[in-house]
Order: C-alpha cells, then structure tokens, then sequence
C-alpha cells in the first residue's frame, strides 16, 4: 500500500534530520560532505523552482478568479475589509509579543559586541531609510503586468489581479469569457500544483538535510538565547494565539487545522519562502481545510505577499537585541516607532528567503540603530527564517478561515 503523502512528507522530515545531523559529524572539507550538500542543493532547488514556475500564473489567476466570484457574494466589501482587518489585527499582536518578549529576557544584554567584529567587519550594507522604504514600496506596487510578471513581482502581480477581477465584476456577462479562460487557466494550474506535489517529499527531504547539515553550531550557541528565545515567541505565537484567535471566532478546533495545514506548513520551513510555498497553502486551504475557493484565492495570495506575522515579530525582538547589544537604550517612543516600522517592513517584505534581514536595516535606522549589526543575525537567519516563514503561512491560512466565518459565506 503506497502511503499517503502526508505520511510521506512526515518520513521525510525524520530521514533529512537524521541525515543532516550524520552530516554535521562529517569534516566539512571531506568528498563525502561536500558531494552530499552540492545533491541536496541541487534537489532542493529544484522543488523550489518548480513551486515558483507556477507560482506566478497561479496568483494572477486565483486572485482574477476569486475577486471576479465576489460579485455573487453580496458582501463583497465586507470581505476586503475583514481581511486587511484581520491582517492588522494579528501582526499588530505578533508585534507587541516581539517587542515584550525581548523586554522580558533582556536579549542582547551581556554579550558584547566584539564577539561579532569579524562578522561586522565582513559586512557592508546598504542603507535602506523609512523614505527609501516607502517611496520604494510605493512605486513597486503599480507596474507594467507583464514586465511585473516577467520579473516575478508579486505584489504588482496581485494588485493587477484585483484590478482585473473587480472589472470582470463591473462587466459581469460582457465579459463572461475571459473569465471563463481564467478558470480554465486556474484548474489546469492546481493539476500541475498536484503534480509537483508528488515530488514533495523528496524536495523537503534535501531542503531540510542541507538546513540541518549547514548550520554553524559554534555561532548559534553564542546566540543561543536570542534564537530560542524568538523562537519560542514565534511558535506561541503560531502554536497559541493564533489557533486561539481561530478558535474564538469559528470554532474550528486547532488539531483540524493543523492536519490540514501540514503540508504547507512543512513546506513554508523546508523553502523559507511564503511565496514558493503559496501553491501547496491554497491547495491546503481548498482542500483539507475546506476554505470557498474564491475565499481562499483572495485572502491567501495577497497574505503571502502582505501578511507575515512571524516576520513582524521577529524585526520587533531583533531591534530591541540589537539596541540592547550596543549599549543603546530605546525609550517607549521609539519602541512605538519600532513596532509601527516593524510591521510595515513585514509588509513590504516579499515572500523569499531572509527578505526580512532587508527591511530590518530600516527598522534598525527608523530609530538609530547602527544597520551593520545585521551582519551578526545574518549567518543565524536560515535557521530562524524557516520558523517565521511557518507563521507567515499559517497566517494566511488562518485568515482564509475567519474571513470566511465572519462573512458568513457557505453557510
Ligand atoms: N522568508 C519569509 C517569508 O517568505 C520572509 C522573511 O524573510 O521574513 O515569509
């Protein structure tokens, strides 16, 4: 009997730990090694290339498709706003528990700084200001589709998409057939979203050895308490709040999401990207959770690209470690400023591995904070990507089903 895939996807996370923890016993300069990394990288990226050759027609598609249902929805409006309410609501609490929890342990406190000076001295950044920031985000979000398209820009992609689905509304009949394609366009997508979907397992397997096999053990115990510390805060954050937050407005019970969101969820830490990993969280949504495909296609697209919850809460804890590692102390103003910064960086951030260690260099200037210190969460961030990018999708997933509840459609 063959097993299931979510077995399958299960047997790989254990076979890829143990792999990658035989791995890490292995000299690094060792054939055996080297060889064994270079297949895993090979594999891995492959999964995640062929997540993201969909990925682009599958969010332009979904999103024309599930506005364009809206119409027969009547509470379309109240659809947008419970979401981007939702939305604000859940990284608004992501960030306080950031912000608490590093005030709460006092991160960075007691290392000193020139543990880091080879790492600072290596890095060079480029500064980002708020006013970059926002005038950058600004201008990317209204682009040419398909020069957007080519380029894989997705926020300009989904706001292109809405665009398209609200006048496909405004149409209704006139243009019933290029709707019509669209759908056509989106079934065939989530065939071969279920294609790339039986090669799952073994893509997470090699992701998830080349994540165990490369982690630098001697620097992640020197930051030990910082990264289980935003560690732990992120899995509250995903474990208990927001399964806290489902459960108190749909009754949905938290081992049933889970189950259903597994596949997604594994696949958002083995790729560390909320976007590579969209096709399997609306396969998830429709499928196992049972979210209204228009629900689905609108709210999980555009929270891949604009809800990261694990990301807002760890750009919060990260300032305030910094701040606290360079002896700078930040008054509540300017923990306010991180806090609003630091969810607008989460915003901004696109859906990729470490685009959070981008937008944190504005977070860090917004109040002062030198940017280089990045340099020292940097050879850090794949382990801690992995775990945000988790809540980011769990996120989105989570927002499907409440907007869905509290617009009362499917019932
Ligand atoms: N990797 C994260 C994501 O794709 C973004 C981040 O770096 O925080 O959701």
């Amino acid at each position: 009997m063959k097993a299931s895939l979510n077995t399958q996807i299960f047997i790989a996370v254990i076979a890829s730990l143990l792999c990658g923890l035989t791995l890490q016993q292995i000299d690094i300069d060792s054939s055996v090694y080297k060889k064994t990394i270079f297949v895993c990288g090979i594999i891995g990226n492959t999964f995640v290339d062929l997540l993201k050759m969909i990925l682009i027609p599958l969010v332009f598609t979904s999103i024309t498709v599930g506005v364009a249902h809206l119409r027969h929805h009547h509470n379309m409006h109240q659809i947008w706003k419970t979401t981007l309410v939702f939305f604000l609501f859940t990284s608004s609490i992501a960030v306080f528990l950031g912000l608490g929890a590093s005030n709460l342990f006092h991160l960075g406190a007691g290392l000193d700084i020139h543990l880091f000076d080879t790492e600072l001295q290596k890095f060079n950044t480029q500064s980002l200001t708020l006013q970059e920031f926002t005038s950058h985000f600004f201008h990317s979000l209204f682009i040419n589709p398909l020069a957007a398209m080519v380029h894989g820009d997705i926020l300009a992609v989904v706001i292109f998409a809405l665009f398209l689905g609200i006048a496909l509304i405004v149409l209704a009949e006139k243009a019933q057939t290029i709707l019509n394609m669209t759908e056509e366009l989106l079934a065939i997508i989530m065939l071969i979203v279920n294609w790339i979907m039986k090669v799952a397992p073994i893509g997470i397997f090699a992701l998830l050895t080349k994540l165990v096999a490369t982690q630098n053990i001697a620097l992640l115990s020197t930051l030990a308490k910082f990264i289980v510390v935003v560690i732990g805060t992120t899995l509250f954050h995903g474990f208990v709040v927001l399964p806290l937050v489902l459960f108190a407005i749909t009754r949905i019970s938290p081992l049933f999401f889970f189950k259903g969101a597994r596949e997604s969820l594994i696949t958002a830490f083995a790729t560390s990207s909320s976007s590579a990993t969209l096709p399997v969280t609306l396969r998830c949504a429709e499928t196992h959770l049972k979210v209204d495909k228009n629900i689905a296609g609108f709210v999980v697209s555009l929270g891949a690209t604009v809800n990261m919850d694990g990301t807002a809460l760890y750009e919060a804890a990260a300032a305030l470690f910094i701040a606290n590692l360079t002896g700078i102390e930040l008054n509540l103003l300017q923990q306010t400023i991180v806090c609003i910064t630091a969810m607008l960086a989460a915003i901004g951030a696109p859906g990729i591995p470490s685009a959070g260690m981008v937008t944190m260099v504005m977070v860090l200037q917004s109040v002062g904070l030198p940017a280089e210190a990045i340099a020292i969460l940097l050879p850090i961030d794949r382990l801690l990507d992995a775990v945000r990018t988790v809540v980011n999708v769990e996120g989105d997933m989570i927002g499907s089903l409440v907007v869905q509840k509290l617009t009362k459609l499917n019932q």
